[in-house]
């Protein structure tokens, strides 16, 4: 919130759309939560608007009625709300938790973080430096999982306790690049949705780790890029056909696991690794956290 003059509060809106005519000066390089500034509507509430919006929250969903559109000197499209000193009609208003417009808003936010995830990650390491220090490891159960912002970047420590799937040679599969999809089973060779033929593999698995008091556990996706990372020097391959990758694969998840797989005891060792943190709905339009591993090599 910004207080451009004194009977008047800048507010600054997304709906997660975005549209080339925006872009606000103020926000042309660091704009929140890593948006786009062509996601941003600059929003001036004026009188009576300008007492309503400075209660507001950040992250409140609200409906803004009666908004007069104009381009700024900047050229940038911007909004105002003007206020009506006789009539002091309510145009802002703070939707209801269940009301159907927030769903809508927080299905487009998601999709748009889904979207965008790469670059969330470069903003995010960017505008915290902290990061890449030793005094920010966060822990498992208090910092990673209770916490509720829609995306979070992460440094934590943990063992590794099990492996998803079972069968390393499973952790490569097929992967489609017209339908972004990576396959349920390594032996598919035609895509399950447009049956085309497959070639490239990508990695995709998980594992379950556990801090180092084994007060909680978290499942942590490792795919893609950040698989090639995390497995430096192995590349993905049809792992079935591939017996000295596979050799390798196994050497270096039993040195992880430890004995883990033989007597159940947590006794693997302790690896610092990465995960970013955010929402994706399931096939019930539930919203589910994934936890995704980045900028972790696991060394050899
Ligand atoms: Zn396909």
């Amino acid at each position: 919130m910004v207080y451009p003059t004194e009977n008047a509060v800048d507010l600054y809106v997304t709906d997660f759309t975005e549209n080339k005519r925006l872009g606000n000066r103020e926000y042309r390089t660091n704009t929140p939560y890593g948006l786009p500034n062509e996601s941003i509507l600059q929003i001036t509430l004026w009188d009576e608007h300008a007492e309503d919006g400075e209660d507001l929250q950040i992250g409140t969903f609200v409906l803004l009625q009666n908004l007069h559109a104009k381009i700024n000197t900047n050229g940038d499209l911007v909004a105002a709300l003007h206020g009506d000193r006789e009539l002091r009609r309510k145009k802002i208003n703070v939707l209801d938790k269940n009301d159907v417009e927030i769903a809508k808003l927080i299905r487009r936010r998601n999709a748009y973080y889904e979207e965008h995830q790469n670059s969330l990650e470069y903003h995010e390491r960017d505008s915290s430096p902290e990061l890449e220090s030793d005094t920010t490891e966060q822990s498992i159960t208090n910092d990673i999982k209770d916490c509720p912002e829609p995306v979070g970047l992460f440094r934590t420590r943990g063992r590794v306790i099990s492996v998803i799937p079972s069968n390393f040679e499973d952790f490569s599969r097929p992967y489609c690049h017209r339908c972004n999809k990576i396959m349920n089973f390594a032996e598919y060779e035609n895509c399950t949705q447009c049956f085309k033929k497959l070639k490239v593999f990508k990695y995709d698995f998980g594992l379950l780790f556990e801090d180092e008091l084994g007060a909680g556990t978290l499942p942590v996706l490792i795919t893609n890029e950040d698989a090639n990372t995390f497995l430096d020097g192995l590349p993905p391959v049809n792992l079935y056909k591939n017996p000295m990758f596979l050799q390798k694969l196994k050497d270096r998840m039993h040195k992880l696991l430890g004995n883990v797989l033989k007597s159940q005891a947590s006794c693997g060792p302790l690896i610092d690794f990465c995960v970013m943190s955010y929402e994706v709905e399931d096939e019930c339009n539930k919203f589910i956290r994934i936890y995704k591993m980045f900028d972790t090599i696991l060394e050899d």
